[in-house]
């Protein structure tokens, strides 16, 4: 983890937030590299979502909730962690990460602390004027089920994807960006028809280990949790945790839950039509129905949901994670590779002119950055220091695919060198390949 952080700051993945005030424990930035890859991996969650398949649309609803929502949501009364105070440290955990050096005789009773932001919204601060900080972006799509399915009128299956910030207030943030304040998640609701739910929850883990492989992370090495017991959440028929051996230990990196008809059942109003099958309180505020006409039999009824959701931030630890080698070379030297997928890397070409001082060679370098940057596969960027052996290691670092150097040959005879950043490889291209080779490397 030591030398995930180091690299994080050193290159501008990541940094503390607010560090020029001391810093805000749990939140973090992401810098100039750290921007591209996180797009990167968000981009590629949202092909696989919304673009590949047929049955699903997007939405990107607001941040600030209404109390009402997630008063029926249930997360008002109960998403909250059991929390100890240590009278010796004087700090506070979660109940159950206490750490060892904490005496079981200086630790008060568990009391519960929800986990919610709450904030005032409009002029008057007078306590009655708030909204929450959404604790995940789930509870926005089932508010706005009707309006995507009048606007669509879609049918069963079919789902609404969402990617956006989340906030949670948790007691101990820790492990870098594994648990923090404010993260993004990347959710889908999947509406299928009850009795259909088991068969397309399996059909999820499969398809979401498809992806997580896609991007770098391996089947083998997640491992699939059947939450039992106190862990699996109220609504939850059956939830299965995708669990990636994180540097600092076997963890959540995405959850699968089924839902039921619990959130849209919470949401809707006329529920005693409806034939709800999860133990839901009585709605009376809510202005929409939220279920779907059955076709053959014109009857209403509310759909099971199955939801994937993982964390950005997970994905970007467990994929730099998967992607960071130190490489023994000749000599008793090393090398630092991020051996990132080429779709997801920050940087997807170096341009590189032998020499800083020579116009001739740094306006042909931009050109042909210009003519690949211009091709709109990611971030391509001129490295103009003069020292080619320092451009290679660092775009190895940040796991930039290939590096082009620009020569006298490419002067006179139209030919640049690629290097290639996995095998350390060097081939002589003709410039007019040079878009064809890059597609084919970056979009395969
Ligand atoms: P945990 O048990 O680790 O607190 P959770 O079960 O509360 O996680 P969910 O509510 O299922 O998490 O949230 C879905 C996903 O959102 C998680 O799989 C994780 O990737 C991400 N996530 C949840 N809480 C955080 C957090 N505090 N920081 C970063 N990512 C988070």
């Amino acid at each position: 983890m030591e030398e995930l952080v180091a690299l994080c700051k050193r290159r501008g993945f990541i940094f503390q937030s607010n560090e020029i005030y001391g810093g805000l424990q749990g939140l973090y930035d992401f810098g100039p590299l750290g921007v591209e890859l996180k797009n990167n991996i968000k981009q590629s969650w949202w092909a696989s979502m919304v673009y590949d398949r047929d049955d699903i649309e997007g939405l990107d609803a607001s941040i600030l909730t209404h109390p009402e929502v997630l008063k029926y949501s249930g997360h008002e009364d109960t998403f909250s962690d059991p929390m100890v105070d240590c009278k010796s440290c004087g700090e506070r955990f979660r109940a159950d990460q206490v750490p060892d050096y904490c005496k079981e005789e200086d630790l008060t009773e568990p009391r519960q602390f929800n986990l919610m932001f709450k904030t005032n919204v409009g002029p008057i601060d007078d306590g009655t004027n708030f909204g929450y900080l959404r604790p995940e972006t789930a509870q926005q799509i089932f508010t706005n089920f009707k309006n995507v399915i009048d606007s669509t009128s879609r049918t069963l299956p079919f789902g609404i994807a969402q990617i956006g910030k989340a906030f949670r207030n948790e007691i101990t943030p820790r492990n870098f960006i594994f648990r923090v304040r404010e993260f993004e998640q990347m959710e889908l609701e999947y509406f299928v028809n009850p009795g259909s739910d088991d068969e397309w929850h399996d059909k999820w883990v499969e398809l979401r280990l498809a992806w997580w492989d896609e991007q770098g992370v391996p089947k083998e090495k997640i491992k699939l949790l059947n939450v039992e017991g106190e862990e699996l959440a109220h609504y939850s028929k059956r939830t299965v945790d995708l669990m990636y051996e994180f540097p600092h230990g076997l963890e959540e990196l995405e959850g699968i839950a089924n839902r039921t008809d619990f959130d849209l059942g919470s949401h809707s109003k006329n529920q005693e039509d409806l034939d709800i099958k999860a133990k839901v309180v009585k709605n009376s505020s809510s202005n929409a129905k939220l279920a779907i006409q059955e076709q053959d039999t014109q009857k209403w009824m509310i759909p099971f949901v199955i939801e994937p959701s993982a964390g950005v931030e997970r994905a970007f630890l467990a994929i730099l994670n998967e992607a960071y080698k130190v490489e023994e070379l000749d000599e008793g030297k090393t090398r630092v590779l991020l051996s990132l997928k080429p779709h997801l890397a920050p940087v997807k070409a170096a341009v590189i002119p032998l020499k800083k001082n020579n116009k001739d060679l740094v306006d042909l370098a931009y050109k042909l950055k210009n003519k690949l940057q211009s091709m709109k596969l990611g971030r391509v960027v001129v490295e103009n220091t003069g020292n080619i052996g320092k451009s290679y290691r660092k775009h190895d670092e940040i796991g930039t695919p290939i590096c082009i150097t620009v020569d006298f040959d490419s002067l006179e005879k139209n030919k640049v060198t690629i290097r290639d950043r996995d095998d350390m490889s060097q081939e002589t291209l003709e410039i007019d390949q040079v878009s064809s080779f890059f597609q084919q490397k970056i979009s395969g």
